[in-house]
């Protein structure tokens, strides 16, 4: 988690976008594609099950759905942390719901458990409304998740960090909880490079650099917010933050000595050129690429 390198800044970028692929949140079952051949199946699954958030549904229907074949479950694992002066503190945890829930759509079969709304975010924290777990504490509960979910009877659980800041701890987690809960498939997507590339090449298609799309609160995750929360974002606050390089130096700078070192305003990046119809865009390759992901993961 205290590794030191440039993985972690592009990390933080990969994860702010991840977060904000999941705006499909109204669609009930009905409109998710159905993996399994079984009509029976699907047609009672359809009259029983009018949403896949766990939260919303009583156990009797979490547990006729799991019966009924919904036996994988997807977990955003989110953040509550300053996002500059025009974004709310949770974007985070909302793109990440928001990606979990069209991840879940997509994949068929699959339930979303409540999304973990607070992550590792010390070099956040000399800005107000940061709240900051200690690694252990979020391996702590993920590893409740896992035997929660386990005992409520799935059989694959799916892990998506969207908080740069989270992804080492998933993933040195899950590797944790795959030798302990052999026979259940216990997935994340926890490459960091591999998100930031699909970020950035979303990103360059619109003439932006990465510079500007930013790790944090510039115009990636901002485009996602307009898309998600629109009366969240505050648009006369848009300023660049830190647009220069972000190097070992930089991000050796941010973990030791606090964000506020680099940027005063928090941001990294420049929210100035981000747009909603921008952020349905790279929710949408968010999407994609974390549904590629799980799949060459799947046994
Ligand atoms: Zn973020």
């Amino acid at each position: 988690m205290k590794r030191e390198s440039s993985h972690k800044l592009r990390m933080y970028l990969c994860y702010a976008i991840v977060i904000s692929l999941y705006l499909c949140t109204g669609e009930t079952l009905r409109s998710q594609p159905n993996i399994s051949n079984n009509e029976e199946l699907q047609s009672k699954a359809v009259d029983s099950v009018k949403s896949i958030r766990m939260a919303e549904m009583t156990w009797p229907d979490i547990k006729s759905a799991i019966e009924q074949g919904y036996t994988t479950v997807v977990v955003a694992v989110g953040s509550t942390e300053q996002h500059g002066p025009h974004l709310p503190t949770m974007t985070d945890t909302r793109i990440g719901d928001e990606l979990a829930h069209r991840v879940a759509m997509k994949l068929g079969h699959t339930l979303q458990a409540s999304t973990i709304t607070v992550g590792c975010s010390r070099h956040h924290l000399g800005f107000p409304g940061t709240i900051s777990l200690k690694d252990e504490t979020l391996r702590m509960i993920i590893l409740d998740y896992i035997e929660s979910l386990i005992r409520s009877g799935f059989n694959r659980i799916v892990f998506l960090p969207t908080h740069g800041g989270n992804f080492p701890i998933v993933q040195a987690t899950l590797k944790e909880a795959q030798i302990a809960y052999q026979g259940i498939e216990i997935i994340g997507v926890t490459d960091v490079m591999k998100f930031l590339d699909c970020l950035n090449a979303a990103s360059a298609e619109f003439g932006i650099k990465a510079n500007e799309s930013g790790a944090h609160a510039g115009e990636l995750e901002t485009s996602i917010m307009m898309a998600l929360e629109k009366n969240l974002v505050i648009k006369d606050r848009f300023a660049p933050g830190y647009v220069g390089l972000t190097g070992e130096k930089e991000i050796k700078i941010m973990w030791e000595q606090g964000t506020q070192a680099l940027s005063k305003n928090g941001v990294l990046g420049d929210p100035r050129k981000a747009s909603a119809d921008k952020g349905d865009i790279y929710l949408n390759r968010l999407t994609e690429f974390l549904i590629q992901e799980i799949k060459e993961q799947s046994h």
